[in-house]
């Protein structure tokens, strides 16, 4: 479950620091270390899936769980009624550098349209 090598997985574990900014038994919620919008946290579950290519059908639960927790960490940033941007980079030309699935939850400015 824990993968050698993942900083996702290092920061699950405590091996490596981070703002943790919410934690339940399946995801983990912290601040990205370069952000990119006023809020700007990283959502993840626990277990290590390295794309979101790789979501198994026993890993639908866990998915809502994660999109749930978008939720309550947009309202515990204060964001949950000015609304957000929730965002998932999948492999190469998707722009993917850390390969341990994660939303990005961004907020607190006004955003354009996709593309
Ligand atoms: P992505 O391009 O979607 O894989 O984004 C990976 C994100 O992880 C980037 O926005 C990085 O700034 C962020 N990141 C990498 N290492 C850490 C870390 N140790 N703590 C917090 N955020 C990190
Ligand atoms: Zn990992």
């Amino acid at each position: 479950m824990v993968e050698k090598d993942c900083v996702f997985c290092k920061i699950v574990a405590g091996e490596l620091p981070s703002e943790i900014v919410y934690e339940d038994d399946d995801i983990l919620a912290f601040k990205d270390i370069n952000p990119v919008a006023p809020v700007h946290i990283l959502l993840i579950p626990k277990k290590h899936i390295p794309t979101i290519t790789d979501i198994e059908e026993e890993d639908a639960a866990l998915m809502g769980k994660l999109l749930l927790a978008a939720g309550k960490v947009a309202d515990k940033m204060g964001i949950f009624d000015r609304g957000f941007r929730l965002v998932n980079n999948c492999r190469e030309e998707g722009g993917q550098m850390v390969y341990h699935l994660h939303f990005h939850l961004l907020g607190g400015k006004q955003f354009g349209s996709v593309g």
